[in-house]
């Protein structure tokens, strides 16, 4: 074994082989979140407290806003801040002011806390509501932190979503049960799953995040929830919080996964099996077709997963059990081992799972395991490409809309494009 593993054990199932590894980490920070959560709620303004590295890291990473007004910035802390010369607070207040008077469109303004304004233990949990008491109920101000600092680059959108559940209105124990699908989806899967839902029967179908601030869903005791990401721990414990249930399904990536998510809502909503086969046969019969043709692509090829986007279970599950591949080791951050459950009963048995990350000793097994593909962050894919292996930026994940039937195909394609792309280079 490895001296920086410890074999930790897992509650379900027990025959999975999980280790744990502390060392250096390349990961990116949770202020990426911002880059599709400014798209999805269309009425919130991010406002980054942080240095100009977390400025660039932005703007590389969003691009540039030249037709719109853009809805993301930040708020530099220059070195005179850092060394407390200045009221920080008050020139907060500042730009604040002067950013919501220019721009009556927003309407709920996050305050994201970064590496520097942690440093400078800048509580922007206070600013927010000493901001909020003066501009409601034109403006919410929230905030939530997306520093670098213990963290990976799909937490931001958990913090995020984590501050707007105490905020959202609440339904009583004498409201209808209702379903809520928590994680930012492209707009377009948005629709298919609210007509899938439809379909089958259930009426009260919300998401959070809301497209708009004043359309967060009302939660209590009667809303069953599903996540749509794996990377929302916080965002289901605030839920639960609010008595909220969570419902343990897959995740929905796959014509499987796709399944096992709509079914858990089934079950729960007391859908009966004929209802729900009669909404689901036709697409789901669509994404096992659409894959075919990529399974001829991807079967045989082995991947190794580097811990990145917190979906590697996920995506592992998909790729071995819909295109046939060889999963030599999944790498993820963090491992939520209860709303992973169904993703971890469902992987090969065999296959080693690396919670954490000793970047060297991680990069050593990838070489000696040779794999036809390599997923992993940015700053690891440029160099593994110049020693000859192929890769898949794990950031394209999260950025692509990938979840659902519909999109089963093209989920598949991400990974297969890089080894077609190989294929043709070396022809
Ligand atoms: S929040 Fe931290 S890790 Fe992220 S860009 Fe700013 S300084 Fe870098």
């Amino acid at each position: 074994m490895n001296a920086g593993l410890a074999v930790s054990s897992c509650a379900s199932p027990p025959e999975l082989k999980i280790v744990q590894e502390r060392g250096q980490r390349e990961v990116f920070c949770g202020l990426t979140g911002i880059v599709w959560l400014h798209r999805k709620i269309q009425d919130a303004f991010f406002l980054v407290v942080g240095s100009r590295t977390c400025a660039h890291l932005i703007q590389s990473a969003a691009g540039v806003m030249i037709f719109a007004e853009p809805r993301f910035a930040t708020a530099i802390i220059d070195e005179r801040d850092l060394a407390g010369l200045a009221d920080m607070n008050e020139e907060l207040d500042r730009v604040v002011t002067r950013l919501i008077e220019r721009r009556p469109d927003i309407k709920l303004l996050f305050l994201v806390g970064s590496c520097p304004s942690e440093v400078i233990k800048l509580d922007l949990s206070r600013a927010a509501q000493r901001l909020s008491q003066v501009m409601l109920p034109r403006v919410r101000v929230l905030s939530y932190s997306g520093s670098g600092i213990e963290t990976t680059f799909t937490q931001g959108e958990d913090a995020c979503l984590a501050a707007l559940v105490p905020q959202s209105p609440r339904a009583g124990a004498d409201q209808p049960a209702s379903l809520l699908v928590v994680g930012a989806l492209a707009d377009a899967v948005e629709d298919q799953f609210r007509r899938l839902f439809a379909q089958m029967g259930i009426e009260r179908v919300d998401f959070l995040p809301a497209r708009h601030a004043a359309d967060m869903p009302a939660i209590g005791p009667n809303t069953r929830f599903l996540l749509a990401q794996p990377f929302l721990a916080d965002t289901a414990r605030a839920l639960e919080a609010l008595g909220a249930q969570h419902l343990p399904a897959l995740f929905p990536l796959g014509a499987e996964g796709t399944t096992g998510w709509l079914k858990a809502a089934a079950d729960a909503f007391g859908i009966t099996s004929e209802r729900f086969e009669a909404a689901v046969a036709i697409p789901r019969a669509r994404a096992e077709k659409s894959l075919e043709r990529r399974r001829e692509q991807l079967s045989g090829k082995s991947i190794f997963f580097f811990p990145d986007s917190q979906l590697e279970a996920p995506m592992a599950r998909f790729l071995s059990r819909e295109l046939g591949m060889t999963i030599l080791e999944i790498g993820v951050p963090y491992l939520h081992r209860r709303h992973l459950a169904d993703e971890l009963a469902a992987l090969p048995q065999d296959v080693l799972i690396v919670e954490g990350q000793d970047v060297d000793l991680q990069l050593d097994r990838c070489r000696k395991a040779a794999p036809d593909l390599t997923v992993c962050g940015l700053g690891l894919a440029n160099p593994l490409e110049a020693e000859g292996f192929t890769t898949k930026w794990s950031i394209e994940l999260v950025f692509t809309p990938v979840q659902g039937y519909e999109q089963a195909s093209d989920l598949a394609e991400l990974f297969a494009r890089p080894l077609v792309r190989r294929q043709l280079l070396e022809v």
